[in-house]
């Protein structure tokens, strides 16, 4: 199944495929490696208008359909999972810039997000609250012309260089998620302090850290979801983030495959390649048909959230097989390849920990079936 594009659009897909063959491909080991997000990186892909996608063009961006978006990320995370899924959350906060702020807000930020000066993030989690996200305990507090803000978050793409964050805090706790807020926060005003990126697994082009708000006063006009509506939002874009990291798990686990496949083609045994085994074969096969289920599962769930029609479930459906399928299919392939599959010239050490992480961000696999089983026997009742 392909996804119909404008002349425009597939033009811009064409240029994103090409940035991520010239600028993240040869380089997503070296990151790793040195265990760092590529700050350099982000801004030039934010120069080569990526982090505009979402951003209407009389705000200086492409005002591209979601659907390209799911596409671009899928395409760059077939050289480095993390690295794209950095750059969609920098792409997400531009876009929810564009459509939710003030005027005067989005004149200010916008242009420094757009030319990769300023990098954006979302923070929802905290050190004690991730799945429950209810259970939040960053607090807003009301005062004269602003609120004034005290918590930690944790997990947080991009916190290793993000100056722009869209905060939830507390607003009530009596409320629970009805006094749920969303802000937007400057990290370079006083009050804000960045905990050092996570040392994890693998991916660190992923960025991962937090950030700790001490007294910190944001004015009014930069609460961009009110009390309640800011879990509603939360909820809302949760699919969209879903859906996306479906399309990129079938990016990643599809270059796998066609790593694989030359690897076996090459690879002499027993008078001939390892290709000619019907063991394998077949095993590769059955790899593609996993990318391709998912692949029709992550589409239809990018029509359901660009239409505007139920996508929490097409979301979940899709989060949850694709990333079960990469976290599986990606160890395969590094199997077929033998010993070799190990060796740090091949990225699928790396993409495996990124299937890890696929299995967690944007609620863990558990959650998109607690999702799934809450429709099914609402159904039944
Ligand atoms: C690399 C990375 C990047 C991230 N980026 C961001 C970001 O940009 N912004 C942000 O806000 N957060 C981010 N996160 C955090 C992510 O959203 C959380 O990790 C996720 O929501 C799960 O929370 P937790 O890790 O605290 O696990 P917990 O909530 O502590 O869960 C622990 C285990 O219990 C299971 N569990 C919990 N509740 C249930 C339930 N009701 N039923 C069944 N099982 C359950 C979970 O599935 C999990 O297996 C990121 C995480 C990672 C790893």
């Amino acid at each position: 199944m392909e996804l119909p594009f404008s002349q425009a659009e597939k033009d811009m897909l064409a240029r994103a495929v090409e940035f991520a063959r010239s600028e993240v491909a040869p380089n997503a080991q070296k990151w790793e490696d040195e265990r760092r997000q590529p700050l350099e990186t982000l801004q030039a892909a934010s120069l080569a208008g990526l982090a505009g996608l979402e951003v209407p063009e009389h705000l200086g961006g492409f005002g591209g359909r979601f659907r390209l978006k799911a596409r671009i990320a899928e395409e760059i995370a077939r050289d480095c999972y993390a690295f794209s899924f950095s750059l969609i959350n920098h792409m997400g906060l531009a876009g929810k810039i564009a459509r939710d702020a003030p005027e005067e807000i989005a004149k200010k930020y916008l242009p420094e997000m757009l030319a990769g000066e300023a990098i954006g993030c979302t923070a929802l989690t905290e050190p004690a609250a991730g799945s429950d996200f209810a259970a939040i305990t960053t607090h807003a507090k009301k005062v004269d012309g602003g609120w004034i803000i005290n918590g930690e978050k944790a997990w947080i793409t991009n916190a290793a260089h993000a100056d722009l964050m869209f905060l939830y805090a507390q607003t009530d706790p009596a409320s629970g998620w009805r006094g749920v807020a969303g802000f937007l926060i400057d990290a370079r005003e006083d009050g804000v302090s960045r905990v050092p990126p996570f040392e994890i697994m693998g991916g660190h082009a992923i960025g991962t850290g937090g950030f700790v708000l001490t007294d910190h006063f944001v004015p009014d006009i930069r609460m961009m979801s009110a009390p309640g509506d800011g879990f509603k939002a939360a909820m809302a874009g949760v699919n969209a983030a879903r859906t996306y990291v479906a399309t990129m798990c079938c990016g990643m686990t599809e270059a796998a495959i066609d790593l694989a496949v030359s690897y076996a083609s090459e690879r002499a045994a027993f008078g001939g390649h390892i290709a000619d085994l019907q063991g394998l074969r077949w095993r590769l096969a059955d790899a593609q048909t996993e990318v391709e289920a998912a692949r029709l599962l992550a589409y239809r769930a990018v029509l359901a959230v660009e239409n505007g029609t139920e996508a929490e479930i097409p979301a979940a459906h899709a989060k949850k097989y694709a990333a079960r399928m990469a976290d599986e299919q990606l160890s395969r392939c590094m199997q077929m390849m033998g010993a070799a599959g190990l060796k740090r010239a091949y990225p699928l050490g790396r993409q495996i920990a990124c299937a890890r992480i696929a299995n967690y961000v944007d609620g863990t696999t558990e959650i998109q079936n607690e999702r799934i089983a809450r429709a099914l026997f609402n159904k039944k009742k």
